[in-house]
């Protein structure tokens, strides 16, 4: 008799912990099972087995209650190898939440532990020549001679289904399922070697100089060609016999960065990203777990890709928000990187135009060892950038959405047969709707938000959850039908644009137009095409493309991410203009870039138009220091939530009181209602914690998760999100 030790799939913290099932037959640890829990059919992962020669019966008596047998083997082999399983034992840990959350972050869809979903492998029929033997007829023997030459599929040989049954009759060939891999479609680019600078090699032999596990930053302009030294770091790490994951941001930047490297590297690259349909994902996990990839490229949860024996994980825009898991377990990449680059004694290396400011602290203090690539390629110039105050633009009568400047550049950029990206970061077509007697505004029901108009569906959306209206015809509150649309979004612009510049083709690249798969590929193809000659588009476009014939960027609020009530808010607008101002003048000509804002005097905006992160860095530190922010300490915040108001205050205000009992060195801030108070009728306080030492914190949570999440009966719940990268 194996006893088997199952975890189950739930959300709660009062159930993390292995569950006992017996099997006559043996099991392995790692596979998933089929059990029955509280009267359900559900799935569980074995975490460990053991052999017995007791019987049923003596178990029971044992352990003094009743045992059921596994149902049913999910997979025959271990979904996970031993270091992987390892590792979500530590990031639970890290991160305070359930191993099984750890280990469903962790795998591809149809993989995951609660999924019941067999896993479908794609098969085609092919042929194999079994025997030296000639055929009745010559006509047979002639495609038999074809068959002999190579491989076939049943569906390319040239010969009739009538001559392949007659050759399968006499036993000369047999016809087989043979398993097809779906790989990715991936656009060739014209990607030809190039040499490396002086300056990019001197970055590469630098970090091939420096020691095992050590981490490096390349702080490097846009367009100084961090990616030929990603691939040339690539090259040196695989002649080493050693592996490699490239890491890019979620969404935009991945297809870029996968073309190149499937162009350079072929065959031996397997690509994870969210895109993916989940047989592609699958196959491509399959690739690598059957050793038949050498390098991953891929979104933040191909940190987790199955990879042997990895020389490099490598970082790209490794400021990026997308690298910080939103949901549980809320992990940093840089973190699970980190373990596995113990586990692997292999080096990290991270590179960005604008990295966190706590990650340039940690390299000028000598943490990470620091490259700086000032210069673009050629010494091509960055472009020049203007800044419009939109206060002085309304004071000379101009009204709409784009100032003087910003028209004229965007006309004149068209009419010489270049292109233009626009960023406004903001979907829809207006931010809301509003009474404008009683000025009440259109709310979601279930979060304490605004609904956003869109003008194709007409219809109102939450932009928090899936919530959807048609267009009231009067106000809510007081009847009135004097309803007005309010603010503007990609789709407004996108309207004013047509109306408002001569010959303009424009093309929207946001959430909305890119939620089908391969919908982005394809739109960002067809405007390299120049199909469109504008491209409007959230900050979804700030990242990574490379469009040549791009030589205006316009900005057509600049305020929006900085008026967050969020320590980074300066950090975030930095950033995100120096990205997109980057995307100008990448090619032979020459780029220009306007930004529009009402504070043209914060620091955060005059230095991105400046291209000056030194000074950005300075001015960031000083405000660190003296709100007392990371780097000057680490940030946990705790969000507790409940479906009752009146309990998560008062749930909250009682886990404040222990955290001050505990905590001395920690400065506890809150508790506060979180930045959206309601969302999905679930009510939110956060309490932020600033400390130095994490043991303490780690301990006084341990002890505060096993109150909230047994005593409470689920009524509230708390999570913890350490190093959070919003608030
Ligand atoms: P970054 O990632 O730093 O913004 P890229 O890697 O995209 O910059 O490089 C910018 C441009 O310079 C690309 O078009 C790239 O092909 C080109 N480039 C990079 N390195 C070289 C080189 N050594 N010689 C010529 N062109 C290069
Ligand atoms: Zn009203
Ligand atoms: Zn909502």
């Amino acid at each position: 008799m194996y006893i088997a030790h199952v975890l189950v799939e739930h959300s709660s913290h009062a159930l993390d912990r292995s569950f006992t099932y017996l099997s006559k037959k043996p099991v392995k640890a790692g596979v998933r099972v089929s059990i029955f829990f509280n009267h359900q059919r559900i799935v569980g992962y074995i975490l460990n087995v053991e052999y017995t020669s007791k019987t049923k019966e003596e178990l029971e008596i044992e352990y003094g209650f009743r045992l059921a047998y596994i149902n049913e083997l999910i997979d025959e082999e271990p979904i996970l190898n031993e270091e992987l399983l390892s590792l979500a034992k530590s990031l639970s840990k890290a991160t305070v939440s359930p191993l099984i959350s750890c280990l469903q972050v962790m795998l591809p869809g149809n993989l995951k532990p609660k999924s019941v979903k067999r896993v479908a492998i794609k098969t085609l029929k092919a042929i194999r020549v079994i025997s030296d033997e000639k055929a009745k007829t010559s006509k047979q023997n002639e495609c038999l001679e074809i068959l002999r030459s190579k491989d076939f599929f049943l569906h390319d040989v040239p010969y009739s289904r009538a001559l392949i049954s007659k050759l399968e009759e006499q036993g000369l060939i047999e016809i087989y399922d043979q398993e097809i891999l779906r790989t990715p479609e991936v656009e060739n680019v014209d990607s030809s070697e190039v040499l490396l600078t002086d300056s990019q090699k001197k970055v590469v032999e630098g970090i091939l100089a420096t020691k095992e596990e050590s981490i490096s930053l390349i702080h490097g302009v846009t367009g100084s060609g961090k990616t030929e030294v990603y691939i040339d770091l690539t090259r040196h790490i695989l002649e080493q016999g050693k592996n490699v994951i490239m890491l890019v941001p979620e969404i935009s930047l991945t297809p870029m960065m996968v073309k190149i490297f499937k162009s350079r590297f072929g065959n031996q690259v397997a690509i994870l990203h969210s895109r993916l349909s989940a047989g592609e994902k699958y196959d491509e996990y399959r690739r690598i777990t059957r050793k038949e990839v050498r390098i991953v490229v891929g979104a933040r949860s191909a940190i987790f890709a199955p990879l042997e024996d990895i020389g490099l994980i490598i970082m790209d825009e490794e400021h990026d928000s997308s690298y910080k898991q939103e949901n549980t377990p809320r992990y940093a990449t840089l973190q699970v990187a980190k373990m596995r680059a113990r586990t692997h004694k292999c080096r990290i290396v991270l590179g960005s135009a604008t990295p966190l400011v706590e990650s340039y602290a940690r390299a000028k203090a000598g943490f990470y060892h620091l490259f700086e690539l000032p210069e673009r390629i050629n010494k091509k110039p960055l472009p020049h950038v203007d800044i419009v105050n939109m206060e002085e633009e309304t004071k000379a009568g101009n009204y709409g959405y784009m100032s003087q400047l910003m028209k004229s550049r965007l006309q004149e950029t068209i009419d010489r047969g270049e292109q233009a990206i626009l960023l406004l970061n903001k979907r829809g077509y207006a931010s809301f709707i509003k009474c404008t007697d009683c000025q009440e505004v259109v709310k979601c029901p279930h979060c304490d938000v605004t609904l956003t108009y869109h003008k194709n569906e007409d219809r109102l959306k939450c932009h928090y959850c899936d919530f959807s209206m048609s267009v009231p015809r009067e106000c809510p509150s007081c009847h009135s039908t004097h309803l007005k649309k309010i603010g503007y979004g990609t789709q407004r612009i996108e309207e004013y644009i047509q109306s408002h510049i001569v010959n303009a083709k424009v093309m929207r690249f946001d959430y909305d137009t890119t939620r089908n798969k391969n919908s982005h590929t394809k739109l960002l193809k067809a405007f390299r095409n120049k199909e469109a000659n504008i491209l409007v588009g959230t900050q979804m476009i700030a990242k990574g493309l490379d469009f040549e014939n791009v030589t205006f960027v316009g900005v057509l609020s600049a305020d929006l991410t900085l008026t967050l009530p969020d320590y980074r808010a300066s950090e975030r607008t930095f950033q995100l203009l120096t990205q997109v101002a980057g995307r100008s003048g990448r090619g032979e000509k020459s780029g220009s870039v306007v930004i529009q804002t009402y504070n043209p005097d914060h620091y955060a905006i005059a230095l991105a138009a400046k291209h000056d992160y030194a000074h950005f860095y300075e001015k960031e530190m000083a405000y660190r220091k003296l709100a007392n922010y990371p780097p000057y300490c680490h940030l946990l915040a705790i969000v507790v939530q409940s479906r009752s108001d009146a309990v998560v205050k008062r749930a909250a205000t009682e886990i404040k009181y222990h955290l001050v009992k505990s905590l001395n060195d920690a400065q506890i801030i809150g508790p506060s209602e979180a930045g959206i108070f309601k969302m999905k009728d679930t009510y939110r306080e956060r309490i932020l914690v600033k400390y130095k030492d994490a043991k303490p914190v780690y301990r006084i949570l341990e002890s505060l998760n096993d109150f909230y999440n047994k005593k409470q009966n689920g009524k509230v719940s708390m999570v913890c999100d350490f190093h959070p990268y919003t608030l």
